[in-house]
């Protein structure tokens, strides 16, 4: 089968039909050029052809031809619309969107395909990604053009960023705290929907700790040597309240060069659906700069607040735990360190404010079925911040 889409023509995709799993899926191998770039699991849904699908390891012209055989499989069965199921990955979504796929904010995308795609106004790049992005956010959350950007400014940009020219919005809520502001890339694959999920948990983060983290920032960025290779997702710094996002997470041509980071999705104790890697990003550098906070202001409380966490894993305080990863440390705090590496992440165990972060992510991004250690995190959490409810 041959992708109708534009310049990927000459990708050509194969799906191979493996077998019928136990929840009667078909499953299908994707090749490209004796390649195994893609896996599809394929049921009938109401009359449509409903498609899961796992392309970790295909490049983006590969997912475009991919969708083509996708539709091209719905047709050759006599299908009048295809559904993608929610958890695919994001840039699947975007090459979807892109083909004409509708759908909510981490939800299942469809089309009819009997139904031509609309022709994009053509509009101002920047208007674009404002309407797509107010049109994937809740009701109540608007998004502005912060100030237009500048073509000069823009190629400055790029010396201290390493974007090709970033775009300055603001989000704000129904409430009248001051907007969040962010800087996204400025360019044509800009992936709306991931920036809208960054938007939504940060909205999300601010409301719940107000007004703790309403100045903190949100930047796209390469200012360090991880963003720009793609071994690290975030950063935050104590010194300004900006949170560095890896700018694979809001535009398509940068994840798709760092293939192998970012795409996979996240283990079942780290988010659940529908929260997203970009959920718990996000949210992980939200809690560095809530933690910021409460050292500076209350210190002797956040030295409470670690202990309290270490009760948890059977010692005294959350430092015992990071240090049990030592061959002398105590029995119990190499158990605790083990714990924390099985119940959360081993990301978690490196640091204490790593692993608080870890912790608050977990709890935020597992709310509809909360492990045992984020139930824990979450009662703590309600001790110390008074007043902040159960996660989303
Ligand atoms: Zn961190």
């Amino acid at each position: 089968m041959i992708s109708p889409d534009r310049d990927d023509g000459e990708i050509r995709v194969e799906l191979h039909r493996e077998l019928v799993d136990v929840h009667g899926r078909r499953l299908f191998s994707a090749w490209a050029a004796d390649r195994n770039f893609a896996r599809l699991a394929v049921t009938k849904d109401q009359g449509r052809l409903r498609v899961g699908v796992d392309d970790g390891a295909a490049t983006l012209p590969e997912r475009r031809a991919l969708l083509g055989a996708v539709m091209a499989l719905a047709t050759a069965e006599h299908l009048p619309g295809v559904v993608l199921s929610a958890g695919s990955s994001l840039l699947f979504r975007y090459v979807a969107r892109a083909g004409g796929f509708l759908g909510p904010l981490r939800g299942d995308l469809s089309r009819d395909l009997g139904i031509p795609v609309p022709v994009a106004p053509g509009d101002a790049f920047e208007d674009d990604l404002l309407r797509e992005l107010n049109a994937l956010l809740p009701e109540g959350v608007t998004v502005r053009l912060d100030r237009r950007p500048g073509r000069l400014r823009s190629w400055m940009r790029t010396a201290s960023s390493g974007v090709v020219g970033t775009v300055h919005l603001t989000a704000s809520d129904a409430s009248n705290a001051e907007p969040l502001r962010l800087a996204v890339p400025f360019e044509e694959q800009v992936m709306a929907e991931g920036v809208a999920q960054a938007i939504d948990t940060a909205i999300a983060v601010r409301a719940h700790f107000r007004p703790m983290v309403d100045d903190v920032r949100i930047f796209y960025d390469q200012s360090l040597p991880g963003l720009r290779t793609g071994s690290i997702a975030g950063a935050a710094y104590s010194s300004v309240r900006d949170i560095h996002l890896s700018p694979a997470y809001a535009s398509a041509v940068v994840m798709d060069a760092q293939r192998g980071h970012h795409q996979e999705p996240q283990p079942v104790r780290v988010a659940l659906p529908p929260f997203t890697r970009i959920d718990s990003v996000v949210a992980h550098e939200y809690w560095h700069q809530i933690e910021f906070g409460l050292e500076s202001s209350r210190y002797g409380e956040s030295v409470e607040f670690r202990r309290a966490l270490g009760g948890y894993f059977g010692v005294e305080t959350l430092e015992h735990v990071i240090k049990g990863a030592s061959k002398g440390a105590p029995p119990n705090w190499q158990e605790a360190h083990r714990r924390l590496r099985d119940e959360v992440s081993a990301y978690a165990a490196t640091a204490p404010k790593e692993a608080t972060a870890e912790l608050f992510s977990q709890w935020w991004c597992t709310g509809s079925d909360p492990p045992p250690s984020a139930r824990f995190f979450g009662e703590v959490l309600s001790r110390f911040f008074p007043g902040t409810s159960g996660p989303p």
